[in-house]
């Protein structure tokens, strides 16, 4: 069975010859590998390889040599570029065969075989820095120019079921080969090799528990191969579809959308903190009708238990998920939380058992026992990781382990991998090693800042300053557009990250910005439910919106303006406050929260009556919280003196008034922000140090109080004023 281009009805053909033919050969690679990645039902987000075998010049000797370029390390191949691929001398790479045969003790998982790893630097072509993957030698052995490895939901169904050989002949005929399940490396590539040797015919080979591999010596054709082998699968794969008795038919139903958002706002925060006892972690809710197919069915219990087949999956969902055994129909919110701690006690030590079980005398130490994959009948997957880009790619992993059961159940029966190979996959020592090559986590990863004001000034600077502390930042404002403009501006500097997966803003990125009206109860408690949907809960809370009226022609402050400036300056922020709480005690993680107040509290002056006192306030809101929220919460306030530079609190006509109450002398011609700055210069002569205080300078104070290098300090207003003696507190 062949197919057009047009015929392929579970794969997107995206093949453009006009395209393809503008490219060199690297380019070629890179085009075909953007277009099978930009396909979940080819392969998973940073999962499966391509490679080309390119003849170029030798930069040492002008002859022409053979090239291997293969997909490298890390990375997607989805939006890999050029720099994502390794390039290795063939005949340097083929010779390492010798130094591998030569070894006394060799085969699969054995000391030669991953230090092969190491061996393919010294083959490198073009001075080139990408680092060859595990899976080159399954490139380089294999003798055909052009070869894909993908993950595909179909092939991986067909090699994760009980007959997967059986099946591989009765889809694929003589055309595909099999090979049992065997940990990627340099044998698994002889073990293809040698496959190929006793039948140079086969075009492919579906690999055991794990995927699909398959060759051609023209680029175009291994991409129309892989398309066709795994439209070929899928096609068998539907003739099988069980329709309602799929996973053995429904158990409970899904309540409406509006109920289950209801259920997880109130159970993410208090989830979060179950698992993230150890390490915090950040959540990713995954609902879609598959899914919750898959968590309402009868087989859902035993299923889960088998655990992830692809050993890309379950490196990141663990050998299995967590799945909570309660009735949405007939249970309590109570009874589920029950159900939760228990069924995570379980889970914990079911974990320390199976490491203690499988770990060798050399294995790393024991990683949190936590579930990265939790499912719940009636509400869906909740995924958990250390950013959004890791709980979004666990949840898409596991979402797409669904279809793989799907599948494989319809056809045979479903089976995991068996635990010590999913041990020696997720403890493999060169895994260990990529692991501590990273670099430390920072101050902020693993946190949900949020950031309220983030649409200007100090929030906005505050909202960059603790997204390069590897924060997810809430950017909330009274501007919601503004909100927006802020988190892009984050997601624009430090990228959204990998993993297609989360439903409505579960799917978002490290930043998202949303409007509040602090003033009103109501929308702060829209606001933390849409970050609790976001992410899973909250860690750090900084509130920088303030409002400051001036004082109408006669110099007087009408009534409703001081109920306006209370209303935010003082009240709003109690009830920001007061909502976080909430979820900081159902999280029963320590958290922070800084409130901006202003030096203008401890100085009584002419003109701003209603703004200082509510500034002064604000100082004892921030002291009276402390006691109110500890031990959990820190409360500290930032009392910034004037900052003129860029501030929406600082518009042309204030900054003119101030010029002429302190008798500067400019010109109506200048520039807004040139007066800005002759009113910032003003100010800085008032002050001990003598310069400007920058919106940088404030940020930094917001960032570093809401830290922990402040662990130990609470109840307490830091100025940020250039140093302003009549500001001294006391
Ligand atoms: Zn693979």
């Amino acid at each position: 069975m062949t197919f057009k281009s047009n015929e392929f009805k579970h794969v997107n053909y995206l093949w453009d010859d006009k395209a393809a033919s503008q490219l060199d050969a690297v380019e070629r690679l890179r085009y075909r590998s953007n277009i099978l990645g930009a396909d979940q039902l080819i392969t998973n987000t940073g999962g499966g390889n391509t490679s080309s075998k390119i003849k170029m010049i030798d930069p040492l000797s002008g002859e022409e040599v053979d090239v291997l370029w293969v997909k490298g390390s890390g990375g997607d191949l989805r939006t890999s570029t050029r720099a994502n691929f390794a390039s290795l001398y063939m005949d340097k790479f083929l010779s390492l065969e010798h130094i591998y045969n030569k070894a006394e003790i060799k085969g699969v998982k054995t000391e030669i075989e991953d230090s092969m790893v190491d061996m393919y630097r010294h083959t490198t072509f073009g001075l080139n820095p990408a680092a060859s993957s595990i899976d080159t030698p399954l490139h380089g052995l294999i003798p055909f120019r052009h070869v894909d490895h993908m993950h595909p939901v179909s092939a991986i169904a067909i090699a994760a079921s009980k007959d997967q050989e059986d099946l591989t002949q009765e889809i694929f005929g003589d055309e595909v080969g099999w090979v049992p399940w065997q940990r990627p490396g340099f044998d698994l590539g002889l073990v293809m090799q040698e496959k190929i040797k006793q039948n140079p015919k086969l075009k492919g080979l579906i690999m055991g528990q794990h995927g699909l591999i398959n060759w051609a010596d023209d680029d175009k054709a291994c991409y129309e191969l892989t398309l066709t082998l795994i439209e070929k699968a899928a096609y068998y794969i539907e003739g099988f579809d069980r329709g309602d008795k799929t996973f053995g038919g429904q158990k409970y139903h899904s309540p409406d959308e509006s109920t289950r958002r209801q259920i997880l706002i109130q159970l993410l925060p208090k989830l979060r903190g179950m698992v993230s006892q150890q390490n915090r972690s950040i959540g990713t809710v995954h609902m879609t009708e598959s899914v919750l197919q898959f968590v309402n069915s009868v087989e859902a219990p035993r299923l889960a238990e088998l655990g992830t087949s692809c050993p890309d999956h379950f490196l990141r969902t663990k050998i299995k998920p967590l799945y909570v055994d309660w009735n949405p129909q007939g249970e309590s919110f109570d009874t589920l939380i029950e159900k939760l701690e228990k069924g995570l006690a379980a889970y914990r030590v079911d974990y320390m058992s199976y490491y203690e079980a499988c770990k060798h005398p050399n294995s790393p130490a024991m990683r949190d026992p936590n579930p990265t994959v939790i499912l719940i009948p009636g509400v869906g997957l909740i995924a958990w990781g250390k950013t959004k880009s890791e709980s979004r790619v666990t949840a898409e992993f596991y979402s797409l382990a669904i279809e793989v059961m799907r599948s494989s159940e319809a056809i045979s029966k479903y089976q995991g991998l068996p635990r010590q190979e999913a041990f020696d996959i997720e403890y493999w020592l060169l895994e260990e090693a990529k692991l501590s090559r990273m670099p430390p986590e920072k101050e902020f990863a693993r946190n949900v800042v949020v950031v309220i004001g983030a649409g200007s000034g100090i929030g906005k600077a505050t909202a960059h300053r603790v997204a390069k502390e590897g924060a997810h930042v809430v950017c909330a404002d009274v501007s919601e557009e503004s909100a927006r403009a802020t988190a892009q501006e984050l997601i624009d500097i430090h990228g959204v990250g990998i993993g297609i997966a989360g439903t409505g803003l579960s799917g978002c990125g490290p930043a998202i910005g949303l409007g509040v009206d602090i003033a009103c109860r109501e929308s702060v408690q829209a606001l933390f439910e849409e970050i609790i949907f976001a992410y899973g809960g909250i860690d750090n809370v900084i509130v920088t919106a303030g409002i400051f009226v001036s004082p109408d022609k006669n110099g007087r402050i009408p009534d409703d303006t001081w109920s306006l400036t209370y209303a935010i300056n003082v009240i709003g922020a109690f009830i920001v406050a007061d909502e976080a709480r909430k979820i900081w005690q159902a999280q029963k993680l320590s958290g922070s929260l800084v409130l901006t107040t202003s030096v203008n509290a401890a100085v009584a002056k002419q003109g701003s009556l209603a703004y200082d006192t509510s500034k002064a306030a604000a100082n004892h809101l921030v002291r009276e919280l402390a006691i109110e929220l500890s031990p959990l919460v820190r409360v500290n306030g930032l009392a910034p003196a004037t900052v003129v530079e860029g501030s929406s609190m600082f518009p042309r006509d204030r900054v003119v008034s101030s010029l002429i109450k302190y008798n500067v002398s400019f010109e109506e011609s200048e520039s807004t922000e040139a007066l800005r700055e002759k009113l910032a210069t003003f100010y800085a002569q008032r002050t001990l140090t003598k310069s400007p205080v920058t919106l940088a300078d404030q940020a930094e104070v917001a960032y570093l109080l809401s830290s922990n290098k402040f662990s130990k300090t609470t109840g307490q207003i830091i100025s940020v004023d250039g140093g302003l003696q009549e500001a001294f507190l006391r």
